[in-house]
């Protein structure tokens, strides 16, 4: 199916997405409106559930550096809520925050579920396919095409692959061979989903101690900084248990009274994150592009429609200082930039 407003160039052209959290998700929901056609892979059994789902999701530009990442997270608001109003779901609440005692009135929060569905209703609606429960094991690459090999030894065959798999997308470069790797395994953060305890007043309040903020009408979720440092510095088992006990007791001394049974959910996740804490976005390898954002719940609306037009054979100045290490060329876009209609198979 062929979007209204889409380039001719992609139209028919198929892309596989190796990776279903918020960045795989925009990419691909983008992508197949611009008339791709989509093949979204996800290795757990749902979209959304290692750092997405362990994100905070305070989308925000609060403090960022340099210029341009905050206009790209700026971008990245904007697009969240325009998108989030628009469709049958939103999933963006504008919201105030009391961060680390400033006052942020630019930001709110990302519910990551709702974000989730939209996305793939999305694809699904646009003609394309989401997987979960796929785990890819090896992209291999020549003149013709691209072949993504699962666990299963099934291949998906496709003319561009966007690696969009978080900390694990260096090991995936890896088994093509890149030059130079990705380092992008950052520190391990930790979310707590609870009931909402009579007498909090709500608001997002952001602190080095204890972050929280309403997750709909009835739960907070919380986080904290000085426990995920704790976990790594005391090299603290990622114990659900132990870390609920250190997390309820800050929660606590801040005013929240929360009583043992009040934890709905804990989850761990490493962030990912590039050394130098910008995005990575460009062709890692021929007609391979990859993307890894630390606050990719922040950036992935913006960086979904600039990766898709990256890949429809036009860079752009906002992804400049973003290329992965080893950079190539993208030889795969040629033929896609002559205006040619694709006609493969899926
Ligand atoms: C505790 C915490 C708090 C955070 N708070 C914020 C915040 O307030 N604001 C903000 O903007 N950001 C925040 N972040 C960061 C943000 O969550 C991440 O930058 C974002 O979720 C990254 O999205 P992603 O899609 O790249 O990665 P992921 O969500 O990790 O998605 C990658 C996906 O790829 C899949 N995958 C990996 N390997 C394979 C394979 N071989 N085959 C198939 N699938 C594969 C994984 O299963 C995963 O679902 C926070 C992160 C954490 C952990």
């Amino acid at each position: 199916m062929r979007a209204a407003g889409a380039r001719l160039s992609v139209v028919g052209a198929r892309l596989c997405v190796v990776g279903g959290g918020v960045l795989g998700l925009a990419v691909a929901a983008d992508a197949v409106k611009a008339g791709w056609r989509v093949t979204l892979l996800e290795r757990e059994p749902a979209l959304c559930r290692v750092a997405s789902g362990a994100s905070f999701a305070w989308a925000n530009a609060h403090a960022k550096r340099p210029a341009s990442y905050a206009a790209l997270s700026r971008a990245g608001l904007r697009r969240h809520a325009e998108a989030s109003a628009t469709g049958s779901e939103p999933w963006f609440t504008a919201m105030a925050a009391d961060a680390w005692g400033t006052r942020v009135v630019e930001g709110g929060a990302v519910d990551v579920a709702a974000f989730a569905r939209a996305h793939a209703r999305a694809i699904r609606d646009h003609g394309g396919v989401v997987r979960t429960g796929a785990s890819v094991v090896r992209v291999d690459t020549d003149a013709d095409g691209a072949r993504v090999v699962l666990d299963s030894g099934e291949p998906v065959v496709a003319d561009t692959v966007v690696l969009a798999a978080g900390v694990a997308t260096p090991a995936l470069l890896d088994g093509l061979g890149t030059a130079q790797r990705l380092a992008v395994l950052g520190p391990i953060g930790a979310l707590a989903r609870v009931r909402w305890p009579s007498g909090w007043a709500g608001g997002l309040v952001l602190g080095d101690e204890l972050s929280v903020r309403p997750d709909g009408d009835d739960r907070l979720l919380l986080q904290s900084l000085s426990l995920e440092r704790a976990l790594v510095d005391e090299a603290l088992p990622l114990d659900e248990r132990a870390a609920w006990r250190r997390l309820r007791e800050l929660a606590q001394r801040h005013g929240l009274p929360l009583g043992d049974d009040d934890l709905l959910e804990l989850r761990f996740a490493h962030r990912p994150l590039p050394p130098d804490g910008l995005p990575i976005a460009g062709w890692a390898a021929e007609r391979v592009y990859a993307v890894v954002a630390h606050s990719g719940v922040t950036l992935a609306p913006a960086l979904g429609r600039l990766v898709v037009a990256e890949l429809g054979g036009e860079p752009q100045p906002e992804l400049q200082r973003c290329r992965p290490p080893g950079s190539v060329p993208n030889h795969s876009q040629k033929e896609h930039t002559h205006g040619k209609e694709h006609t493969h198979g899926h």
